[in-house]
């Protein structure tokens, strides 16, 4: 699904930051990967080289086997909502219902109105939240605030999910609940690629974990914990 051949990404600026060095990295669909290493160690950079939010310096990324370099500009959009996003910080409009802030993200690609009255409700029903739509955010507890962004994430039907940090503003009790709900939606063939920090889900739920240590890949495990990763870094 998405390949990445001797990448790496340099930042230039008043002086010049190697973020990433030659990663050679290939997720295939229907995958659930941890990305897991230190703050700065070019966890979010990967994630968006992934989705062509920024230009690798060098080297190749394909996905679905075409090159995402070489992509035409209007062809850019189209390839990104292929893609749902889950944020650290939620990102929700806070002056929106829960049901505006799914429909917000399906009326954003041109969603028919037939379709978001259908897939609103479907998703809601999905992350728990069918009885939430009148709900604003802040009246909903940080998990169910996450649960908002999973089904928005969802609403168009991504072929990958990528989350940062997913569970870093949440209790260990609400990032297991948010966790299970990732693995019900990988098993039903959606791609998951986590960047995070905690170890705790990490480990439990053994899953392929990429570590990445000053910009390099220095581990890559089929059924990894964080606590190797750790170790080695
Ligand atoms: P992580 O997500 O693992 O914390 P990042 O990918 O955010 O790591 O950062 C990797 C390195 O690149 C860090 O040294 C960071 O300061 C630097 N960096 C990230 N984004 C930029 C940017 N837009 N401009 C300059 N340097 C950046």
């Amino acid at each position: 699904m998405i390949q990445m051949f001797n990448v790496s990404k340099t930042y230039v600026g008043e002086v010049k930051i190697h973020a990433l060095t030659d990663i050679n990295l290939h997720i295939r669909k229907g995958e659930f990967v941890f990305l897991v290493g230190a703050s700065g160690a070019g966890k979010s950079t990967l994630t968006k080289l992934i989705i062509r939010e920024e230009l690798p310096t060098k080297g190749q990324i394909m996905a679905e086997g075409r090159s995402i370099l070489r992509m035409k500009q209007r062809d850019i959009p189209i390839f990104r909502r292929k893609i749902g996003f889950v944020f650290q910080d939620f990102r929700l409009l806070m002056s929106r219902t829960v049901y505006e802030n799914v429909a917000f993200a399906a009326e954003a690609i041109e969603m028919s109105s037939q379709d978001v009255k259908r897939r609103v409700p479907a998703v809601l029903d999905m992350v728990g939240l069918g009885d939430k739509h009148a709900a604003y955010p802040h009246q909903l507890s940080g998990g169910q605030q996450q649960r908002v962004c999973i089904a928005r994430a969802m609403v168009n039907n991504p072929m990958m999910i990528i989350a940062d940090e997913p569970t870093g503003n949440l209790d260990p009790e609400t990032s297991y609940d948010i966790m299970s709900m990732f693995q019900a939606i990988n098993s039903r063939g959606t791609t998951m690629v986590i960047a995070t920090h905690d170890r705790e889900m990490v480990d439990r739920l053994k899953k392929r974990v990429v570590g990445l240590d000053r910009g390099r890949i220095v581990r890559d495990e089929e059924r990894g914990t964080y606590h190797s990763a750790y170790q080695q870094l």
